[in-house]
């Protein structure tokens, strides 16, 4: 399977797997009118939509690609039923799309029935974890949000990590504001200030790298520790991971 990613709106991106016949699975469409020009464009066959979660800049797009593709199935969690979507799917299902092995995540903290569709190598993790941060927390609790980025972090070190927006500046401007001393750190905002100023795509990120950079996956990281222990003494690492959050909320 091939990956390609279809920019859409300011900032996200429309992931899309196509097979060697040119059948394809698109992810989180959340407006048509670019997908629809990839698809005249590209010759592909979409087979099936899956859904991340409930926000408009995520489904937008299905109940036009629907009309025009009459035969495409939709899956998506609960929360996405009103959407277009046709199969509602849970934590620890497994769905066979295009002969790939597709295994549904629930991962809960952006909104309360987010999902993440994983088929090694590649994650579909929508709004729930971004390269060098994470989503904001919209409907769920920071302790879900970090079970929910534990269970990411638990996947190989090869998978490929297909976030929903292009948020990886912001994201390393605040990290480097974290900690300033962080040679992982300075070294990927340095790379992902280059790539942003000639307008490059950051993602995917390969999770290997992205558990080095991403404050959100190293709660239990001594410089962060330390770092929080000047302002806060935090025990627990979901509470480092609640004061990462709210730093980053309040980030400009
Ligand atoms: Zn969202
Ligand atoms: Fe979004």
């Amino acid at each position: 399977m091939n990956l390609i990613s279809i920019p859409a709106f300011d900032d996200n991106y429309i992931w899309v797997l196509v097979n060697d016949d040119r059948r394809c699975i698109i992810v989180d469409p959340g407006e048509s009118a670019p997908i629809l020009t990839a698809i005249a464009e590209n010759g592909w066959h979409p087979e099936a939509i899956l859904l991340t979660h409930h926000h408009h800049d995520h489904v937008g797009g299905v109940p036009a690609l629907r009309a025009e593709f009459p035969h495409l199935v939709v899956y998506g969690p609960a929360e996405t039923q009103d959407k277009g979507t046709t199969q509602v799917v849970e934590e620890g299902e497994k769905i066979l799309i295009l002969e790939s092995e597709f295994s549904i995540f629930a991962t809960p903290g952006h909104t309360s029935g987010h999902i993440c569709f994983y088929s090694k190598p590649y994650l579909f993790c929508g709004d729930t974890l971004f390269s060098g941060g994470c989503g904001r927390l919209f409907e769920g609790t920071p302790a879900q949000m970090y079970q929910s980025l534990q269970k990411i972090n638990a996947l190989p070190d090869d998978t490929l990590v297909c976030c929903a927006h292009e948020y990886t500046l912001g994201n390393m401007k605040f990290a480097a504001s974290i900690l300033p001393e962080d040679l992982a750190i300075q070294d990927y905002y340095q790379k992902v200030k280059e790539l942003r100023a000639k307008n490059h795509k950051t993602l995917p990120v390969i999770l290997k790298n992205e558990r080095r950079i991403n404050l959100f996956l190293r709660t239990d990281d001594i410089d962060l520790i330390n770092k929080i222990n000047q302002e806060t003494n935090l025990q627990q690492p979901e509470q480092r991971f609640a004061w990462l959050r709210s730093k980053k909320d309040n980030f400009r």
